[in-house]
């Protein structure tokens, strides 16, 4: 995409930090990060949703992101890492060309997810599978 802050990147027409690069996927660090080392993964074809990407490609880019993790846990003195996927502009994508963040993180490094803990019955939760699952199978054929 002509425009695309990521694919500018992977054209090295914006300057960046690569990590990895390979015929399909590329990796940099992130300028904004929430630790030092903070990387963002894509795949070097733009892909507006991670529902696009073929699954061998999907594979591809956990495959290096995980790999690529623990070099920079190692390498950042870190003890963990969060891989991190917004798929879509409302939840907070901001460069529309799906990618995977990998954060290091460090127990006191005071950033939290804000998860919240909603109750939900077992009977909510049995329909609620129940359809995804219908639906998930209703893909597939
Ligand atoms: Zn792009």
């Amino acid at each position: 995409m002509h425009d695309c802050i990521y694919c500018k990147i992977v054209r090295r027409e914006l300057p960046a930090e690569i990590l990895h690069d390979d015929d399909d996927v590329c990796a940099f660090l992130e300028r904004n990060p929430i630790n030092p080392g903070h990387a963002i993964v894509v795949p070097k074809t733009h892909f507006n949703s991670l529902t696009q990407i073929p699954e061998d490609l999907m594979g591809r880019l956990f495959s290096v992101a995980t790999s690529l993790a623990q070099s920079i846990v190692r390498v950042t003195d870190s003890d963990a890492f969060n891989l991190h996927v917004a798929n879509g502009e409302c939840i907070g994508e901001v460069i529309p060309h799906s990618h995977v963040h990998v954060i290091p993180r460090v127990s006191t490094d005071g950033f939290a997810w804000g998860w919240r803990s909603l109750s939900c019955s077992e009977t909510d939760r049995n329909e609620l599978a129940q359809e995804i699952r219908a639906h998930n199978e209703k893909k597939k054929r």
